[in-house]
């Protein structure tokens, strides 16, 4: 998967790449992440990207131009295929698993970060096929948001992960298999490792039995009563047995 990063900020993704799952995945070839410039793609001497806002006020807005030319320009490069340009922004549709997983089925993608007080609305009504939001809160720029987005998708392409399983079981993943209706799993179970006693603190007795059945239960439960506990607007869109809703009740009584 190619990921294009217009930005004007291009080193600012340097310490990212070089570390964990986006330096493994770019290493092994299943993600390419391309940095452009924005200052490239504007034609003054002063490569000026952006300019005051019509009607006054604070702060400056990014200039549609050198947003569309080097949109165009990447275009150019296969002009044949249709290219999905996002554009990062608080007004963006929020980035959920479910939208990271549709972003992982694409083979390429373009991410444009704004800065200042945003981006001329030109470009997100004439030139971005999509706007997310990593959340209901402001940042200054869309270089974060960028590398969010990158890292949840990545992580879901296929041979990414060393342990296809763990993905399965993360919160939000919804198993292989469920109806389109459902878009969200459950928040994960609790996790524990060594020392089985920490500061007279136990790991709950069910992990160390070695009883598979019993195991699998706890989790699912703890995984329920999380979920119900802390976010309930998920579990609607969850699919659940039966076993699951009598568990659910028993919590509610
Ligand atoms: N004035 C704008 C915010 C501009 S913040 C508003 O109130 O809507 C500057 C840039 O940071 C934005 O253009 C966007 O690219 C990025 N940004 C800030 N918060 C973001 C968020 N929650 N999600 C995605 N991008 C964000």
């Amino acid at each position: 998967m190619i990921f294009d990063i217009i930005t004007i900020f291009p080193e600012f993704f340097g310490s990212i790449l070089e570390h964990g799952l986006l330096k493994r995945a770019t290493a092994a070839g299943h993600a390419a992440i391309r940095l452009h410039d924005l200052r490239d793609y504007t034609d003054d001497r002063h490569r000026t990207v952006d300019d005051r806002p019509f009607g006054g006020g604070p702060g400056m807005v990014f200039k549609p131009e050198p947003i569309f030319r080097a949109v165009e320009a990447l275009r150019s490069e296969a002009p044949e295929k249709s290219l999905p340009v996002i554009l990062l922004s608080p007004q963006g549709r929020l980035l959920t698993q479910a939208v990271a997983e549709e972003l992982a089925q694409a083979a390429r993608l373009i991410l444009i970060c704004g800065r200042y007080e945003g981006v001329d609305e030109r470009v997100a009504e004439y030139l971005a096929t999509d706007e997310i939001s990593i959340g209901d809160f402001v940042l200054s720029g869309g270089e974060l948001p960028a590398a969010v987005l990158m890292e949840a998708t990545i992580r879901l392409l296929p041979g990414v992960l060393g342990n296809e399983e763990s993905r399965q079981q993360d919160s939000f993943a919804v198993p292989a298999g469920t109806p389109a209706a459902f878009r969200h799993g459950l928040l994960d179970c609790p996790h524990y490792t060594r020392p089985a006693e920490f500061r007279h603190w136990k790991v709950p007795e069910v992990l160390l039995s070695g009883d598979h059945e019993q195991i699998r239960q706890w989790r699912r439960r703890q995984a329920l009563e999380k979920t119900w506990r802390r976010r309930p607007d998920l579990l609607a869109q969850v699919p659940l047995s039966e076993e699951d809703r009598q568990w659910l009740e028993s919590l509610a009584t």
